[in-house]
């Protein structure tokens, strides 16, 4: 039979215009994007190996760096969100057999201990409940008895709302020839975290939540530890995309005079990134710190769940009210208010509401907002007997 005409005809969908909702987007990411951010993603696309796209990589780089307050060569972003980051960390410097310690105290402990066990490593957690953190004694005991090649602790836990202390943690690694990987998607930005000083071997964060760039692109930085290891590997890591041998040739970092194409970078998502990285670098890292702390102090304080020091400014934890049906009041406040707040993530579903204030959304209005919806909302859900 001759095969000549198409049979499927175009969807009725597409013959409408595209229709997005303006919303408040107090959940724990994406965050709302400012307009001159937006603004500069929508500059005209040019080519990824172009020398000016290589001149605004440069400058992600060194606005990483500032963000992550290190000097490391090895500094790049990745062309996709936090998991690639997550992945891109445990597929350079693990190799198949290897023993690996990962703290879990919330969902994202659970996705590494998942994508290190899918790359063939040994996989050993450090278990808390959601908001519990790790003493560094317990730490210090773990890596002596795992002796793992790769810790991993997540900062901001954003299923949890804890943002985990790390003094002290990067030398105990070091006393046990291992490296540290801090997850930093959602507490980078609003809460102080110093790479070089604090000894982090690795470190990732996410372009949508204090960032406020539009999600699918992730800073990270491999201090010369983790680029030892990982440039010293007997297998080549299992992702082609992902592998830093390629990477660190596509960012300049590998020393070679040309960069080659491995793949064709977000370039719309560079330039946002660029943006939102040159507005924190223009507001101050500590002006940020300290005003996501005064936003949370002032407001949010009664509400959250009590984490003590440990409240993570950017993603708070409400503890649900009794009686009520969480889902309702999240869609309720879309539905009346335009207004995300998201449910627990992981182990924390069913136990809290997550609001977050981050970057531009970080003001004591928002916040305002944020609560007036909620408590609108308790008045109209129905409420539940125990
Ligand atoms: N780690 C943490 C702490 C996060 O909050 C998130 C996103 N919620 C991620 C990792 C994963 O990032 P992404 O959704 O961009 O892949």
């Amino acid at each position: 039979s001759r095969v000549s005409s198409v049979t499927i005809p175009p969807p009725a969908c597409m013959l409408l215009p595209l229709e997005v909702p303006n919303r408040y987007l107090f959940g724990p990411g994406p965050s709302n994007v400012p307009p001159r951010v937006l603004a500069a993603g929508g500059r005209p696309i040019i080519g990824h190996l172009h020398h000016e796209m290589y001149e605004i990589m440069n400058d992600i780089k060194k606005g990483i760096q500032y963000a992550f307050q290190t000097n490391n060569h090895m500094t790049l972003a990745m062309s996709g969100s936090g998991h690639a980051a997550m992945e891109c960390a445990v597929f350079n410097v693990v190799e198949p057999g290897e023993s690996v310690l990962v703290s879990v105290n919330g969902v994202w402990g659970e996705r590494v201990a998942e994508i290190a066990e899918r790359m063939g490593a040994k996989v050993h957690t450090l278990v808390k409940a959601p908001g519990g953190y790790f003493t560094n004694e317990e730490i210090e005991k773990a890596l002596a008895k795992h002796k793992p090649v790769l810790f991993f602790l997540t900062h901001g836990e954003s299923s949890a709302g804890l943002a985990h202390p790390i003094d002290g943690i990067g030398d105990l690694c070091r006393k046990y020839d291992c490296l540290l990987l801090v997850d930093s998607v959602a507490s980078l930005g609003a809460a102080p975290l110093l790479m070089d000083q604090q000894k982090i071997d690795i470190l990732y964060t996410g372009s949508q939540k204090a960032l406020n760039a539009p999600p699918g692109t992730a800073p990270i930085s491999f201090n010369d530890r983790a680029c030892h290891k990982m440039f010293n590997r007997k297998t080549k890591p299992v992702s082609y995309l992902f592998d830093m041998t390629h990477l660190s040739n596509y960012w300049g970092n590998d020393g070679k005079p040309a960069r080659d194409y491995h793949h064709t970078g977000p370039v719309s998502g560079f330039l946002a990134l660029r943006e939102s990285l040159a507005i924190l670098a223009e507001k101050g890292l500590e002006n940020s710190w300290r005003h996501h702390k005064e936003v949370l102090v002032s407001r949010l304080n009664g509400a959250v769940v009590s984490l003590k020091d440990l409240r993570l400014p950017s993603v708070t934890t409400i503890t649900i009210p009794d009686g009520y049906e969480w889902k309702e009041l999240l869609a309720y406040m879309i539905k009346h208010h335009q207004l995300e707040m998201t449910g627990g993530l992981g182990p924390s579903i069913g136990m809290v509401i997550r609001v977050g204030l981050m970057g531009y959304n970080c003001s004591t209005s928002n916040a305002d907002k944020a609560l007036a919806a909620l408590s609108d909302a308790l008045k109209h859900c129905p409420k539940r007997k125990a």
